[in-house]
């Protein structure tokens, strides 16, 4: 039972309160037989007259009900010999399920049933129906609910000035009211979940999470990190060594970052810039001031591709100013891994730049002071957490700084992410022109061909990314094997490479650096280029089956072109015919060259869970509001919260007590 429970998420009493119903049977109402509505569930009751167990056309077990109007037939196909014993003539028994015309008149099939008494009352509540699990069935779910209804303190930790002025009921009123609805009740509204009881829970969640944020956020200012304030020995060398200047938006940004390093509590700061905004450089800066500091940094990237880019770029800035940078990725030698690991646990290394390979266990920073995460919304909390922790050695938490090129829509950072500070970069850095996107149907490939080619030949280089097969990696792979071959003997005049995952890595390094030098004109790639990838001769782009991507990934795969002078342009090739769903995420990325704006209507079209992406799926979203449907009560939660915070800690404290158990769980970094 407790197992099946957890399988739930029920841990306590407060979590079967709030455990609500997916909907509602109305057992309120005994029916006549003879007048019982057709086609819907309704309860009636009668005398069994006859029982027997026919074989053809499949055993089945039938019985005979009368009451006093008229009778019907009750068919169970899976039974137990017990019920055979049960369901006896002469015995009475109520039953829920739907009437319908039957062969020989009325009849249900497979109803819910119990035997009753002569005179037993009808239920004077809607009877709840709550998600459940294999193995555990609605009546012991219900027996627990009340139970926890019974035992549980439903004190409400809310005043009325607080409520009234939302037109939301009391705590104890709507959580009976939801468990246990009046036979008149409007199920509509309760289905919607925009009656006045859901909205009230849903208030309380959203407040919870945004008490709880605003807690962390309290204990995070508590905690102690090192102060680094802004020497500007490193930094200026570098910005001097530049061969361009910072544009407005990166210089405000810098000196947001070296605000907080000069703070001795730890930064958590969310760096949003959309793809080519230059974040690389920031991070460099900030990492900058954490080494004239006499800290190390260290920068760690989802893939080993963007990994070592950051490596090769973060070494040439870095080097001639005299520091060390290593890089530290699964796939190293190991020699060189040894060589690196030393250099970070010595703190001959002021850098070190690697994937997910840079919090495992083996690696110990001497000194860490900050922790750069570039596009954090592909690594889990845990990740994140354990990079954290790696400045345990200096007793104190590391600065943090997180990046994405996925913009993050403001009702869910307004959620989600309320305990980060968050810069933006809005600005591109100038000479660049707009990419163009071209939408394609697949009968026009010759075309695409063509302009490849020419392209190709005047000297410029491209992509030709691989269509996305979502359900296997080995059909994928298959398949970029199969574009590539295809691709080497459509242009026998090109040197055409091939990247994908499944390469080792040191191929894939001798690949990318073959297509920056310009060696290879035409790089066939899966989505490993999705991130980070800078080649600014590439200026075309090619995604086949553009239709099978999501909409951030079309934007971030576009983003690999038009990071040079030349006019760029990404052709989407479809496949026709396309579907009306596709074909509105397909005209949303012709139409936007907007990150955020494209992020927005993703969010529309995918809901937030998805959104946030699987890898994030490890922590609970909100289980009773939805940021989306709920808007106006996600922003009177935040005024309510800061005004209670300010006014009324104690009321805060209370709310934050009943729902701790769950507003835990809602943070997200
Ligand atoms: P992203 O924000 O996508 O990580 P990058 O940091 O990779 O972007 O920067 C994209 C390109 O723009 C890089 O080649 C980088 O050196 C260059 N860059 C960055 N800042 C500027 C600037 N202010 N002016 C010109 N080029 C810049
Ligand atoms: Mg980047």
């Amino acid at each position: 039972m407790q197992a099946k429970l957890a399988k739930l998420g029920l841990h306590t009493a407060h979590d079967l309160l709030l455990h609500l119903p997916l909907r509602y049977q109305d057992e309120t109402r005994l029916y006549p037989i003879a007048h019982a509505p057709l086609g819907q569930a309704v309860l009636v009751e009668g005398e069994i007259t006859h029982a027997n167990v026919q074989y053809r056309p499949r055993r089945t077990l039938v019985c005979q009900v009368e009451d006093g109007s008229g009778a019907m037939t009750l068919r169970f196909l899976n039974f137990y010999p017990s019920q055979i014993k049960q369901l006896a003539p002469g015995k009475r028994v109520r039953v829920f399920g739907e009437m319908r015309h039957g062969f020989l008149g009325m009849e249900m099939v497979h109803p819910q049933y119990r035997m009753v008494g002569a005179e037993e009352p009808v239920a004077e509540a809607l009877t709840p129906v709550y998600p459940t699990t294999a193995g555990l069935s609605q009546a012991a779910l219900r027996k627990l609910v009340q139970a926890a209804l019974d035992a549980c303190d439903l004190a409400d930790t809310l005043p009325d000035d607080v409520l009234r002025p939302l037109g939301l009921p009391g705590f104890a009123e709507s959580i009976a009211y939801l468990h246990q609805p009046p036979p008149d009740a409007p199920l509509e509204l309760l289905a919607e979940r925009t009656h006045p009881a859901w909205r009230r829970l849903k208030f309380d969640e959203l407040l919870a999470q945004q008490l709880s944020m605003h807690q962390h956020y309290r204990r995070r200012r508590a905690q102690s990190a090192a102060a680094m304030p802004a020497r500007h020995a490193l930094t200026r060398a570098l910005l001097e060594s530049l061969p361009f200047p910072l544009t407005r938006a990166q210089q405000r940004v810098v000196k947001e970052l070296a605000g907080d390093l000069a703070r001795p509590h730890p930064m958590q700061r969310l760096l949003q810039g959309d793809v080519g905004s230059g974040k690389t450089v920031v991070a460099a800066l900030a990492a900058l001031q954490a080494i004239e500091n006499g800290f190390q940094a260290a920068i760690m990237a989802p893939t080993e591709i963007l990994a070592e880019q950051h490596f090769i770029k973060l070494s040439a800035w870095l080097a001639p100013l005299g520091l060390n940078v290593v890089w530290l990725a699964a796939s190293l030698p190991k020699k060189e891994k040894q060589a690196a690991l030393e250099a970070a646990a010595e703190g001959t290394a002021q850098l070190a730049v690697g994937t997910h390979a840079l919090f495992q266990e083996q690696v110990v920073f001497n000194n860490l002071g900050l922790a750069v995460i570039d596009e954090q919304h592909r690594f889990g909390v845990h990740q994140r957490l354990a990079l954290r922790q790696k400045g345990a050695g200096t007793g104190q938490e590391p600065h943090q700084l997180m990046m994405s090129a996925t913009p993050i829509p403001r009702t869910l950072s307004m959620s989600y992410y309320a305990d980060l500070d968050v810069s933006v970069i809005d600005e591109r850095p100038p000479g660049r022109t707009p990419v163009v996107t071209k939408l394609v149907g697949d009968s026009r490939r010759d075309e695409v061909v063509a302009r490849v080619r020419e392209a190709c030949l005047k000297g410029r280089q491209a992509y030709w990314v691989c269509p996305l097969i979502e359900e296997s990696e080995k059909l994928q792979l298959q398949t970029a094997m199969e574009t590539f071959e295809t691709l080497s003997a459509t242009f026998p005049e090109l040197q055409v490479g091939l990247v994908h995952g499944r390469l080792h890595a040191r191929d894939k390094a001798a690949t990318m650096a073959a297509f920056k030098a310009g060696e290879i004109q035409l790089l066939v790639a899966t989505t490993v280029i999705e991130v980070g990838v800078d080649v600014p001769n590439a200026s075309l782009m090619v995604i086949e089956h553009a239709e099978r991507f999501g909409l951030s990934q079309l934007h971030q795969l576009r983003g690999r072109v038009g990071r040079g002078a030349a006019q760029s342009a990404c052709i989407l090739l479809y496949q026709t015919p396309v579907s009306e769903t596709a074909r509105a995420r397909l005209k949303i990325i012709y139409e936007n060259s907007d990150g955020f704006e494209i992020a927005r209507q993703d969010l529309l079209l995918r809901g937030p869970g998805e959104f946030l992406g699987a890898r994030q799926s490890g922590v609970p979203l909100l289980k009773i509001a939805d940021i989306e449907q709920d808007q106006d009560l996600l922003a009177a939660a935040r005024i309510a919260a800061e005004r209670l915070i300010a006014d009324r800690p104690d009321v805060a404290e209370g709310h934050l007590r009943r729902w701790l158990g769950r507003a835990d769980e809602f943070l997200k970094v």
